[in-house]
């Protein structure tokens, strides 16, 4: 199965993606914001220190991150495929994830981009929500449940806004993105990996050009 990579701002959707991804091809998303998440919330040593840095907006360093994923990546479902979603955002994450790789027998098939403007980037995150049972994201004004109060996926009644998900740290996300990760997009094009999608539309149409992407990837 592939492995892939999604590339892009916060707010490009790429955890949307990943999850109808995993939906309709079994493939395992593999999202360090929600590892970094799970570590904060656990207090363990990594998330102790990446804590402070997350509610800012910045980068949490090379060394937490990619040891998060190494160990992940130890697990067998991921044979399933892995959408690395919200990893690499450095060169230097891309040049240890290369390694990681390599010394865990794994290839990478593709690197898709998911290109949005910032304008977009920050309406999309300041009014965005998710299902605390599913998972399932909305927004205030484009996707609320048909019902306000359930959730339209697993009738859930409570949902959930990111502590970083407010105008000053998308703001500070957004010039990380800039400097530290838009430099991977030329990375993954001299490896000859990289796809580019206009990720201003439709969720559905996008996702249909994902699919594309990775079928020729795996071909
Ligand atoms: P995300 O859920 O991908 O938007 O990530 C939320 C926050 O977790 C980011 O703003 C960073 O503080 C941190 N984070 C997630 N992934 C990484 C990464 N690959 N490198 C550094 N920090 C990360």
């Amino acid at each position: 199965m592939p492995n892939l990579i999604l590339l892009g701002p916060p707010g490009a959707g790429k955890g949307t993606q990943a999850r109808m991804l995993t939906e309709k091809f079994g493939l395992l998303q593999l999202s360090t914001g929600d590892l970094l998440r799970e570590a904060v919330a656990e207090g363990t040593p990594a998330g102790k220190a990446a804590k402070e840095v997350m509610e800012a907006g910045g980068l949490v360093s090379d060394d937490i991150v990619t040891a998060i994923v190494s160990d992940r990546l130890d697990q067998p479902d991921v044979a399933q495929g892995v959408i690395f979603d919200g990893f690499p955002r450095t060169v230097g994450q891309a040049k240890a994830l290369d390694a990681l790789l390599s010394e865990k027998s794994l290839e990478l098939d593709v690197v898709v981009s998911l290109d949005v403007q910032d304008e977009a980037v920050i309406e999309r995150i300041s009014g965005r929500y998710t299902c605390a049972t599913c998972g399932e994201g909305y927004h205030d004004t484009h996707e609320t449940p048909s019902n306000p109060d359930l959730c339209d996926s697993c009738g859930g009644s409570e949902f959930k806004r990111r502590a970083d998900d407010n105008a000053e740290t998308v703001a500070q996300r957004l010039r990380g993105y800039h400097a530290e990760t838009a430099p991977l997009i030329a990375y993954y094009d001299g490896k000859g990996l990289l796809k580019r999608i206009d990720a201003m539309g439709d969720i559905s149409v996008i996702g249909q050009q994902l699919a594309t992407a990775i079928a020729q990837a795996d071909a």
